[in-house]
């Protein structure tokens, strides 16, 4: 028997979420058995524990889209028993059961091995929100990004993405401007390595401007809406977006097309769900030489599984600072 975080659905089609003893025969197929450590909360996460699912697709449903533990069984011959391994993706949490439970079963071609320097605690606390920010940073560098140009941009800088990639950047030696609408986050950005904090209303205001002065040498995305037309317009000329998410909504609003046509601009989608095996590896490996690990522990949020409904309530209203760590054995 191990512990989980189950969702259940009535038959009035209500789900509810609690932390229950299942058998291991419950487990979904797949060729690894996995002793989890840890895994977190992400804004899909929320999604999935809050009522009508999200993104869920069967029930009863072990949410939790990452997780970091030990191989405890293997039939694939890249992992034995003992391996330290990592989850992101691949629709874990969503479609097959998730971290947010002591053990886990998935397919091999879906996991990573820990990179040196990184233990199952540390790889949480980046965790897919952390993935994401490495694969955005590598993508504007793939685009020619290099530093000492002007500043490059961070948007939700204070949650969990835009913390990782706010830090990431710093220590690569960018220029980091951070836009929070928590001016009371702006200590702990600036002690990521953010050297200047962007207030939320300066980049949500549309404006009727095709396009405005050069500002940010690129740019991490997390949030879209309203603030992305604002920030495309003030790119520098050739420089590039890395878009990663909507905290702020689905639509991108203003006149679009001219930092495209007139400034050369790249808009780049990045997603960390359906990132082939190598693609993964080597952002991993990044992680572990180019994340400060002090700078992690500072964006650190401890949780437990019974913690998880109101966490998940919490990363829903851009309520969560950095990264939410949940030990599943707590
Ligand atoms: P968080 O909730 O931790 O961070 C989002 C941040 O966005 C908030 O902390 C807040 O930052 C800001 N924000 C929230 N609402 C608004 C708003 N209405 N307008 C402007 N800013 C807002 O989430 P994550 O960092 O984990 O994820 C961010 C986004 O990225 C989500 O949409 C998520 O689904 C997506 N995502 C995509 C991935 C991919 O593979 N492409 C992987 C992981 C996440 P502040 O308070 O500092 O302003």
């Amino acid at each position: 028997m191990f512990k989980a975080l189950v969702v259940e659905k009535d038959e009035e089609g209500k789900t509810s979420a609690s932390v229950q003893e299942i058998g291991e025969d419950r487990l979904p197929e797949g060729d690894v058995t996995v002793a989890v450590d840890y895994s977190t909360v992400n804004y899909k996460d929320g999604l999935c524990i809050g009522p009508g699912g999200g993104l869920v697709r069967n029930y009863p449903h072990v949410p939790g889209i990452d997780f970091a533990g030990t191989v405890e069984a293997s039939e694939d011959s890249r992992y034995k028993p003992g391996d330290k391994v990592v989850l992101t993706g691949w629709r874990v949490g969503e479609v097959w059961w998730g971290g947010y439970a002591q053990k886990a079963r998935v397919k091999a071609d879906w996991l990573v091995p820990l990179p040196e320097g990184l233990d199952t605690r540390q790889a949480m606390a980046v965790g897919t929100a952390g993935l994401t920010a490495m694969l955005a940073v590598m993508a504007l560098e793939d685009h020619g990004l290099t530093p000492g140009q002007e500043p490059v941009l961070v948007t939700g800088a204070a949650g969990g993405v835009g913390s990782v990639a706010t830090a990431i950047l710093a220590k690569l030696g960018y220029e980091v401007a951070a836009v929070t609408g928590r001016p009371e986050q702006a200590d702990y950005l600036k002690g990521l390595g953010a050297s200047e904090i962007v207030a939320r209303d300066e980049l949500t205001e549309v404006t009727r401007k095709p396009l405005e002065g050069e500002r940010w040498s690129g740019c991490v995305d997390a949030v879209a809406g309203a603030m992305l037309g604002r920030v495309l317009k003030q790119m520098k000329y050739g420089s590039s977006v890395a878009a990663i998410g909507l905290a702020g909504g689905a639509a991108i609003e203003g006149a679009l097309i001219t930092p495209f046509i007139l400034r050369g601009v790249n808009l780049l989608g990045i997603d960390s769900v359906m990132q082939p095996y190598d693609n993964r590896l080597r952002a991993w490996k990044r992680i572990a030489s180019d994340l400060p690990m002090d700078k992690l522990e500072a964006m650190i949020q401890p949780a437990t599984l019974a913690e998880l409904p109101q966490l998940g309530k919490d990363i829903l209203k851009g309520q969560v600072k950095g990264r939410v760590v949940v030990d599943v054995n707590a």
